[in-house]
């Protein structure tokens, strides 16, 4: 892995201007390098070995973290199991579980423009999207899930006499034990927030394990999860490379259920390294999602949200709206409109409040991005704009990983731009004349993780919601998530449903308890 250049100010006298205080926490938390959480206590790898963070707006060494390894996840794992059977959270009430979640959330929230500077240094994405998104929905989801152990209800069932005797038969959800949550490098804090929230709400503890581009976030709300008082082992942090503490965690014995965010090559790995002991297993995994426009679509608004959907965070997001289908009527007044905004976007570092978007996350996910554009090219696609990387850039990113807004045309429907995630700025518009042939090419797609439909008839809207293959339908928006919305995928798109009561189920066991009444 690059070593990165030697580290300079992150927050240079002569760069963009940033919270004083908020800069000062940042700047000493890299001073110092970092360690990894385990039973409660801070720890470097039992290798020794370490991993750099760099930034992706200039190649720049951020701090260095732990290269966990096999032995670290055995450590991390057994301290959760401890802490799991510990009464010091097994006899905690649901209102002081549910009080913990609520302190965490007001702590990350006090600490929320640190947080954001944090991430928008460690991923590149814009500050302004950090504070709005990461920081807001990680606080949001926490809150949410902090007001569930006070709510969470069994049921007494009807169940029918046997050999004349009645019973009586309820059911309980308990906590499905140790969870190894796995997150991406794309939304690191609001990810890690999530599956803390909904894991330890339900009665769980927690092994994390941040992606070795982005573990930044993930350390300083371990450090948030110390301060608000959870005991000792109930969430544990082991950084590293996936194919070895994700993989290690995904085997594992000891672990009860994997929650994994990523890709679905990974997913697939995991699934398969889970049948050791049966873990549960909850996948959010990749996705192509179509957005669609019908004729009578507001197109002032569609342009907007058409170059929205793909552009924002670099287009590393997992429902990024990346396959545009327009009606033949408006394919050219929306592409030209799109194609305005994808030319009008700053690029620019992420910590500056004038970007629109930053650097891709690594080197390496801009070369995989730029494949995918070679492939594209090759079979057959037109670029309208973008295509490359940007020439105009501030010398001090000129290391960094950026790549311009890109809109290609063109494409046949199986070709690789189409049907593959390429996860970064890079829409592909289609047309469309017959709907029913629309469907099947929205359809014709191996994820089912989200789709928009754009119309001013609500009719066809929700036909259009009832045919399309996807965990999510947003009509007239797109990208719209709440905590209390179940959020997850169909076909290779994942399995389960994180947010919302959906959540609930995943991360808890179903006891039927049955009393004979004689
Ligand atoms: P990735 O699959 O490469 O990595 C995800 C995580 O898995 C990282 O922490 C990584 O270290 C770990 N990992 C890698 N190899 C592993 C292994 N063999 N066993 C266990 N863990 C391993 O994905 P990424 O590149 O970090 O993220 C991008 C992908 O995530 C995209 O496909 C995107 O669509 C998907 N994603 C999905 C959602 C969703 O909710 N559906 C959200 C965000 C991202």
């Amino acid at each position: 892995m690059n070593a990165g250049r030697a580290r300079s100010d992150p927050f240079p006298a002569d760069g963009p201007a940033v919270d004083a205080r908020a800069a000062a926490a940042v700047r000493s938390f890299l001073a110092t390098p970092r360690r990894m959480l385990v039973d409660g206590r801070w720890t470097g790898s039992e290798s020794g070995n370490r991993m750099p963070s760099l930034d992706p707006a200039t190649g720049e060494l951020l701090t260095t973290v732990p290269a966990g390894t096999a032995a670290d996840v055995h450590a991390a794992v057994l301290a959760a199991r401890r802490a799991f059977e510990d009464p010091r959270w097994q006899h905690l009430t649901p209102a002081d579980r549910g009080a913990l979640l609520y302190r965490l959330a007001d702590l990350v929230q006090q600490r929320g423009e640190e947080l954001a500077l944090l991430e928008s240094l460690d991923n590149g994405k814009p500050v302004t999207l950090a504070r709005t998104t990461d920081v807001a929905s990680g606080v949001a989801t926490l809150r949410y899930f902090a007001g569930w152990p006070t709510k969470t209800e069994g049921a007494t069932l009807p169940v029918s006499p046997r050999d004349g005797r009645p019973s009586f038969c309820y059911t309980v959800h308990e906590p499905v034990g140790v969870v190894a949550a796995i997150v991406p490098w794309n939304f690191p804090l609001s990810m890690a927030c999530g599956k803390l929230a909904a894991a330890l709400a339900t009665g769980n503890t927690v092994v994390l394990k941040p992606a070795e581009d982005t573990s930044l976030s993930t350390l300083r709300l371990a450090e948030l999860v110390l301060e608000a008082g959870f005991p000792p082992g109930v969430v544990n942090v082991v950084t590293g490379l996936g194919p070895v503490v994700g993989a290690e965690l995904a085997q594992h014995p000891l672990v009860d259920m994997v929650s994994f965010t990523g890709s679905t090559a990974v997913g697939r790995s995991v699934v398969t390294a889970a049948t050791g002991n049966f873990k549960k297993v909850l996948l959010e995994l990749g996705g192509k999602s179509p957005h669609i426009v019908l004729p009578d679509a507001d197109t002032d608004r569609v342009v907007d949200a058409a170059a929205a959907a793909i552009f924002v965070n670099q287009g590393q997001v997992c429902t990024a709206g990346s396959r545009l289908y327009l009606h033949e009527s408006v394919f050219d007044e929306v592409l030209d409109g799109v194609v305005d905004r994808a030319r009008s976007i700053v690029l620019g570092r992420g910590t500056d409040e004038r970007t629109g978007m930053g650097p891709l996350v690594s080197a390496a996910h801009r070369r995989r991005v730029e494949d995918h554009l070679r492939a594209g090219r090759a079979e057959g696609a037109t670029v309208v704009t973008g295509g490359g990387r940007p020439d105009d850039l501030d010398p001090a990113l000129r290391n960094g990983n950026f790549l311009e807004p890109t809109v290609l045309v063109g494409a046949d429907r199986s070709a690789r731009v189409v049907q593959e995630e390429i996860f970064g700025p890079v829409l592909v518009v289609l047309p469309w004349r017959d709907v029913d042939d629309l469907v099947e090419q929205a359809n014709d797609s191996r994820y089912g993780l989200a789709a928009g439909v754009w119309t001013s008839d609500v009719g066809s809207a929700h036909r259009l919601a009832r045919r399309l293959r996807a965990g999510t339908v947003w009509i007239n928006t797109y990208h719209r998530t709440d905590a209390a919305a179940p959020f997850g995928g169909v076909r290779q798109s994942g399995w389960g449903r994180e947010r919302g009561r959906a959540a609930l189920h995943e991360y808890t066991e179903t006891k039927t308890v049955w009393v004979d009444l004689g």
